[in-house]
């Protein structure tokens, strides 16, 4: 593997890329309309901006709608468990550090199912970037409340309105210990674009909840919803190095809901402060300390 990654290295430079050449194989399934389809073109967008190539990018996700996307991204990718996203992007990134690795997923994968997950990669500021595609519901499963959904949504799971208070993704990621904590919107692209890229150049955790609508499950959070609301933190005076404030514009949910980067700080990262990976390059492309006998052996009794 180290001889490939070599020769890829080793001859000219790669032409720059354009947003097109980051599309996957497979055309994604999704309902005509979804949020998600601006998300994805976004990303894509946005690797083709900061001259990336699909051989240094990988993206990872768990269940869902949204968790299909690694399947429509020219990129490595893995579409892994429920929930699972971040643990895995974290082996990802500690096996080879040198990757620029990209989880995605939706509300309920990302702040229900691995609500857990979502905590501590906040905490330990692993340097990669996180999207959630927040719907407010669980639009794979057909339509039940989400870890978002609004109190009082009627759903076919709460016909009398759902009497749960929903989690504010925002403030839940800046009290978790985020370093780059955004909010964006799938119908105001250029503004998303410009998110995910400083998201990516981060050095940390970065994490962007997009309102993704889904045009089929939630008819409460559609684009008709959001567009007259949005207003852009970029275009007020906003400090993000304030988390006070930072909390208080993200928790305002009436005629204004705020996009825009919350929060950005720098903190050493978990790669930056584990001495093994300081030197040597990237695990991945060290020798195994095991000799051929030794390995064949453990290989034979793990058989
Ligand atoms: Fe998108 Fe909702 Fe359709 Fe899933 S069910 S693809 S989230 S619109
Ligand atoms: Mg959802």
């Amino acid at each position: 593997m180290s001889v490939i990654i070599e020769d890829i290295n080793s001859g000219p430079p790669p032409a720059p890329l354009k947003a097109k050449d980051f599309k996957g194989k497979v055309d994604p399934d999704w309902c005509a309309g979804c949020g998600d389809f601006g998300v994805l073109k976004g990303l894509q967008s946005a690797c083709a901006s900061l001259g990336l190539q699909p051989h240094e990018i990988v993206t990872v996700s768990g269940i869902g709608c949204s968790s299909n996307l690694p399947g429509y991204f020219n990129a490595y990718g893995m579409h892994t468990l429920h929930g699972r996203s971040l643990p895995v992007a974290t082996g990802v990134k500690l096996a080879n550090h040198e990757l620029t690795v990209i989880a995605t997923g939706g509300d309920g994968d990302g702040y229900g199912i691995g609500g857990n997950h979502f905590t501590h990669l906040a905490r330990r500021n692993v340097n990669l970037t996180y999207v959630v595609m927040n719907n407010q519901v669980y639009g794979l499963t057909t339509g039940q409340i989400s870890p978002t959904s609004c109190h009082g949504m009627k759903t076919k799971s709460t016909p009398f309105g759902n009497v749960e208070t929903p989690i504010n993704p925002i403030t839940s990621s800046i009290m978790n210990g985020a370093t780059f904590v955004a909010r964006a919107f799938s119908g105001d692209p250029k503004h998303m674009i410009s998110l995910m890229e400083k998201a990516i150049q981060h050095k940390g955790f970065a994490h962007i909840d997009v309102f993704s609508p889904c045009v089929t499950f939630n008819h409460d959070n559609d684009y008709k919803f959001f567009k007259p609301r949005i207003k852009r933190l970029e275009d007020e005076e906003h400090d993000v190095s304030d988390w006070k404030a930072a909390c208080e514009k993200a928790m305002e949910w009436g005629d204004t809901i705020y996009t825009g980067l919350f929060l950005h700080r720098q903190q050493a990262t978990l790669e930056d402060q584990e001495a093994v990976l300081a030197e040597g390059g990237p695990l991945s492309f060290r020798p195994i300390a095991v000799t051929k006998e030794k390995s064949q052996q453990i290989i034979k009794r793990m058989m």
